[in-house]
C-alpha cells in the first residue's frame, strides 16, 4: 500500500479514515518490523536499560534542583521522542518494557498488561489485527533472550490512566529517591 494517500474533499469523517490508513500504512511499514527487530535483540535492549537507569537515578539532585513537575515536561518529550522510535510507546507512564521482553503491552488492542488474551491465532498474531504479532508472544520470546526474562512472571498492576503522558524515567527517580529517604 502507498505510504502517500490522495486526499480529495474530504469530510470530517473522511479526514479520520485518511489518517486511520496513514497510520496503520506508516504502522505495518516501519513500526512492526522495528519492534520486531528490538524484541529479537532485548538482551541488548536490556544492557542499555541496567546502564540507563541508574544515570536517571543519580541525576536526582538535578531533577530536585530543577523541580520534577519542571522537568516532566523537556524530560518526557525526550522520552516520547526515543521510545516511540523503538517501542512503539504510547507514554502511559508506567513503564514495563524490562519485564516484557521490550515488547510494549500499550500495543496490545485490549492494553492487556499480564499476558495475551484467548485469541491468538495459531500463527501467534493478534486475533483484532491479524496483520500483527501477538505483543505476548513477542514479549515471551523477547524475556527467554533476557537476563532479568523471568520479571515476566510477575503480575502487573492495572494501568492507571492518570498517568498517561507522563515519564517513566523521572518516575523511576522518584521513587528511588523516596525509598532511599524511607531509609535514611
Ligand atoms: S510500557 Fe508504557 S512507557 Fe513503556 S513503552 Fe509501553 S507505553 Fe511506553
Amino acid at each position: 500500500m502507498p505510504l502517500t494517500l490522495k486526499v480529495k474533499n474530504l469530510t470530517d469523517s473522511g479526514v479520520d479514515n485518511y489518517l486511520h490508513r496513514r497510520d496503520a500504512v506508516v504502522k505495518e511499514r516501519y513500526m512492526y518490523p522495528v519492534r520486531h527487530w528490538v524484541v529479537r535483540h532485548a538482551r541488548f535492549f536490556e544492557r542499555i536499560y541496567r546502564t540507563f537507569e541508574p544515570v536517571i537515578v543519580k541525576l536526582q539532585p538535578l531533577w530536585k534542583s530543577i523541580g520534577y513537575q519542571r522537568a516532566e515536561k523537556p524530560v518526557s518529550v525526550v522520552e516520547k521522542f526515543s521510545k516511540e522510535l523503538l517501542f512503539d510507546c504510547k507514554m502511559c507512564g508506567q513503564c514495563i518494557l524490562s519485564s516484557t521482553g521490550m515488547s510494549c503491552p500499550m500495543n496490545c488492542p485490549k492494553s492487556l498488561r499480564n499476558g495475551p488474551c484467548g485469541g491468538v491465532q495459531q500463527n501467534g498474531n493478534c486475533e483484532v489485527n491479524p496483520e500483527m504479532r501477538c505483543v505476548w508472544v513477542e514479549a515471551w520470546e523477547g524475556s527467554q533472550k533476557m537476563k532479568g526474562g523471568a520479571q515476566i512472571h510477575v503480575v502487573q498492576l492495572p494501568v492507571d490512566h492518570s498517568l498517561k503522558g507522563s515519564s517513566s524515567w523521572l518516575r523511576v527517580a522518584r521513587n528511588a529517591s523516596d525509598t532511599q529517604q524511607e531509609h535514611e
